[in-house]
């Protein structure tokens, strides 16, 4: 396969891209100058090292100084945050989503993908056994009652896909049979509906309307 191809392909994989858009992506980049190829690159090639993985919620956040090395992200490092509730997302952009409606103030959990349908093997594509370990971690540390966690509220897409990876967590999270509220989000979402693209009204009901 020649370049031009294999490059055509990379973007077909990426999320929400078809064969023909990556082929536009393609056509574009074959359009611009050196320097901007150059500068579009570099970033590709150092994005490992400009980000870090929070060892706690698991998401990605820019490195603020690269001489220090940083474990957590901001919201796991904020004191104020409400410990009682852990909200689960499929992705960061998710979480992105749900935090930028300003209606969440508890912590999270970052789950890295969600599960087909038919999947056979779930613990490969989502972090469920680190989302357990969290818990019960959590649980162990936090003496104080007041802070304890309390609820976990599942958040996914509203699809089959995301369904199923909530009924995924949800059987999981029984089967360790803590003392926790375990919801979900209210059904205002519609059918099909994508946690990243919701405007800030819905995901303030789909918070409130939990069950
Ligand atoms: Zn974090």
């Amino acid at each position: 396969m020649d370049s031009i191809h294999k490059l055509q392909e990379i973007f077909a994989n990426f999320p929400g891209i078809g064969p023909r858009q990556a082929r536009r992506f393609v056509y574009y980049l074959m359009n611009k100058s050196p320097s901007f190829l150059n500068e579009f690159t570099k970033l590709v090639s150092e994005i490992k090292k400009s980000v870090f993985e929070c060892e706690n919620c698991h998401r990605f956040s820019a490195v603020a100084d690269s001489h220090a090395k940083q474990t957590k992200c901001n919201i796991c490092s904020d004191i104020n945050r409400d410990d009682t509730t852990l909200l689960v997302v499929a992705r960061d952009a998710d979480l992105d989503a749900i935090e930028s409606s300003g209606a969440y103030k508890g912590r999270y959990f970052v789950l890295g993908g969600s599960v087909p349908i038919l999947d056979k093997e779930p613990q490969r594509r989502i972090r469920l056994e680190t989302l357990l370990k969290h818990i019960s971690d959590s649980e162990n540390s936090n003496e104080e009652n007041s802070r304890a966690l309390k609820e976990i509220i599942i958040s996914m897409n509203s699809t089959p896909e995301g369904d199923h990876t909530a009924d995924i967590v949800r059987d999981a999270l029984r089967r360790i049979k803590m003392d926790l509220k375990i919801t979900v989000l209210g059904r205002g979402i519609s059918t099909g509906a994508e946690l990243e693209y919701l405007d800030k009204d819905t995901i303030q009901n789909a918070l409130q309307n939990r069950h």
